[in-house]
């Protein structure tokens, strides 16, 4: 059994590392495992995936490879959720447990110290001897000092609490940046494009296209219709733009209610083409507001279409893109230019 894996496993390693020099893919774990199951073939959907990525664009960037890795290879990002979540369920528990501490020692001190008070007033009236006021005195010291101990305890508590979502805190903020999608659409996110184009323009992609596009008259349709519908139609665009994303393309949230496209070895009249048709499914989208029972399906957005140039930076190429989309609004919206 062992030797089999030995045997397999060397078979792989051979067939994997020179596709990957070929790729100028880097060796890190991650991206073997990728590569170790690709040629393995025991994973069809990953096999299917990788051929069409690597027939069409030729490279296999690092944020595709990311991708394809967490489809198919390992839910990574759920387990350090998991990770997470369990960290925050273990403050909540010890938080909870001094709460109740406290509150107990809390009802303890109001309980003794009534009684305590309660014979005060009889201090007068059955003319309690000095001893006796003084054992009053020292009941009353013994539990305020109970009470000055349960407060302390839960302002430890407290801080220590702190602490440590202090650094929960970072830790999430640390793996939102390493992450790759947008929580609210799924779509990748800025960061992901980012990275993605860079890779693309290292590797001095020719035919590469972008599609910027934004939603029209957005901030009115969150005034009339609400912020949380408003997050209902960003879904929607998402989904529709995912769907869309084949044989190399791919889709990102770039911010707000803007949406880039990246479609490489195409040029602009295809692109300007697919830009089009995706115009046109925006429009036919369809939505309907639970709590008025209404249909909303007026969503456009306005598009600007380019191909990248020789020696074209990043901020270069997306101020072209933006241009065009400027003068889609201008135009009147719901349009994809240059026609
Ligand atoms: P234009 O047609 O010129 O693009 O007009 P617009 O109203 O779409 O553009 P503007 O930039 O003035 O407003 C963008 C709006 O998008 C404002 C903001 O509230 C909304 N928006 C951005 N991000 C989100 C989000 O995550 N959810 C919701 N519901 N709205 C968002
Ligand atoms: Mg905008
Ligand atoms: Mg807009």
């Amino acid at each position: 059994m062992t030797k089999d894996l030995i045997i397999e496993s060397a078979k792989n390693l051979k067939k994997a590392l020179p596709l990957m020099m070929n790729y100028s893919v880097p060796t890190t774990p991650s991206n073997y495992a990728l590569w170790y199951h690709y040629v393995a073939e025991n994973n069809t959907e990953l096999k299917e995936s990788m051929d069409k990525l690597l027939s069409s664009c030729e490279i296999c960037s690092p944020i595709q490879a990311e991708s394809l890795y967490r489809e198919h290879v390992l839910p990574l990002a759920e387990r350090e959720t998991w990770e997470l979540r369990n960290s925050i369920d273990k403050i909540m528990l010890q938080l909870d447990k001094s709460i109740i501490d406290t509150h107990t020692d809390t009802n303890q001190f109001q309980q003794s110290f009534e009684k305590t008070f309660a014979n005060i007033s009889k201090v007068e009236e059955e003319g309690w001897t000095v001893e006796e006021v003084v054992g009053l005195l020292k009941s009353l010291e013994k539990d305020a000092k109970m009470m000055r101990n349960a407060t302390s305890f839960f302002g430890n508590s407290l801080a220590l609490a702190k602490g440590e979502i202090d650094s929960l805190k970072a830790q999430l903020e640390e793996s939102r940046n390493a992450a790759m999608y947008d929580s609210l659409t799924g779509l990748l996110n800025r960061h992901a494009f980012d990275t993605e184009l860079s890779a693309y323009l290292k590797a001095d992609t020719k035919g590469l296209c972008l599609i910027l596009c934004d939603i029209d008259h957005f901030k009115s349709f969150n005034d009339t219709w609400g912020h949380l519908l408003g997050d209902q139609v960003l879904k929607a665009v998402g989904r529709k733009i995912n769907e869309n994303m084949r044989d190399g393309k791919t889709g990102y949230r770039f911010g707000g209610e803007e949406f880039v496209m990246l479609l490489p070895k195409t040029n602009i009249r295809i692109a300007r083409q697919f830009a089009e048709t995706t115009r046109k499914q925006f429009e036919k989208l369809s939505l309907k507001d639970k709590r008025t029972g209404q249909l909303i399906n007026n969503i456009t957005a306005s598009f600007g279409v380019v191909e990248i140039q020789p020696n074209e930076t990043i901020t270069e190429l997306i101020a072209r893109a933006d241009e065009y989309m400027y003068k889609a609004k201008q135009l009147g919206r719901n349009r994809v230019l240059p026609i």
